[in-house]
């Protein structure tokens, strides 16, 4: 089935590799192989790769930058399908669109060159616009549900094309419906407002250091890896705990910023999944609350 695939991918002209590393392509720096890895560079090139995937009964998961994801130490039998490479985008007065795979950073810069205000919290977040949606990314008091009017996706179980309003997003603190449904976002349009470029780039020069300042960004995370706690933050929670700087092989609780799970060398999937299991665990213990992991994997599994 993969001989036939990449001859099918080959046919149509998408660029694909095999037996890729999953750490050298994820923020964690950390996973084995995938079998397949296709990155197509349009928006029709991502519902054709996913319609190949199907026709040749090839598992596949779809990923943006990888910085969200703990990808499995042995790695992904199926295909990767990669939006890096689409990154078109368009700003047409104060209305946006951006493919996918556009980088969270990249579009806050273009926007806020086009005097356009409401998307410099994404500026620092090392995401795309595809996985941003997905996990309502947001920080510093903005967040992706608040500027997106339309998300464009490919339904590839039933071969079609459908548009979501900003409602039908179910938009919730870090979730989103895409969390449920198996769809693959191709783009969304955004509304954003007038704003002036020089305050705009003030706002997101002080975002950017606020992150340099708070986050453990020396080290490959995938930032933080739970969700906050309705009334407090998780990682005051852990830090209470005394979990700071607790590790497991290279998995360490950031001596920085206790939210997240850093990898200090050669981490593995496994220490990351038993840090998260011991951080869990003494949380439960000690307050009684169960917290809910933020991150997610390749392949899909409950973390
Ligand atoms: C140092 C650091 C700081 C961070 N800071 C923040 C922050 O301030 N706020 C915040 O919200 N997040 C933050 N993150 C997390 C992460 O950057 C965001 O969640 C980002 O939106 C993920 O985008 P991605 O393209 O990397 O997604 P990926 O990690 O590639 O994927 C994440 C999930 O989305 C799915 N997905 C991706 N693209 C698509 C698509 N086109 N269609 C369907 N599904 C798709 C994947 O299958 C996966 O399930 C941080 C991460 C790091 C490493």
């Amino acid at each position: 089935m993969i001989a036939s695939a990449l001859q099918a991918f080959q046919d149509a002209s998408l660029r694909t590799e095999r037996d890729v590393s999953l750490a050298e392509r994820t923020s964690f720096r950390i996973g084995g192989k995938a079998d397949l890895w296709v990155t197509p560079d349009s928006e029709d090139g991502i519902c054709l790769a996913a319609e190949i995937c199907t026709a040749n009964e090839i598992p596949f998961f779809v990923i943006g930058k990888g910085s969200n994801l703990l990808a499995d130490d042995d790695g992904f039998r199926g295909c990767v399908l990669s939006t890096e490479n689409c990154t078109e985008c368009r700003v047409n007065g104060t209305g946006v669109h951006a493919s996918a795979g556009v980088s969270l950073t990249g579009l806050a810069v273009t926007v806020c060159n086009a005097g356009l205000s409401g998307f410099s919290f994404a500026y620092g977040i090392p995401g795309t616009v595809g996985g941003a949606l997905l996990m309502n990314a947001g920080a510093y008091g903005g967040e992706t549900a608040d500027v997106v009017t339309s998300v464009f996706c490919y339904d590839p179980v039933e071969g079609t094309r459908l548009t979501l309003s900003r409602e039908a997003c179910e938009f919730g603190y870090r979730s989103s419906v895409f969390q449920k449904r198996n769809l693959i976002i191709l783009g969304a349009d955004f509304r954003l407002s007038p704003g002036n470029p020089e305050k705009i780039r003030e706002e997101m020069k002080d975002y950017l250091q606020r992150r340099k300042d708070k986050q453990p960004l020396e080290y490959p995370s995938a930032g933080s890896v739970f969700r906050r706690y309705p009334g407090t933050y998780t990682s005051k929670l852990i830090d209470e705990a005394g979990l700071r700087g607790f590790q497991i092989g290279d998995a360490q609780v950031s001596e920085k910023h206790a939210g997240f799970i850093v990898n200090r060398g050669h981490a593995t999937s496994a220490e990351v999944r038993q840090l998260i299991s011991v951080i869990r665990d003494e949380i439960k213990r000690r307050f009684g609350i169960d917290i809910v992991c933020e991150i997610r994997t390749i392949p899909q599994t409950e973390l």
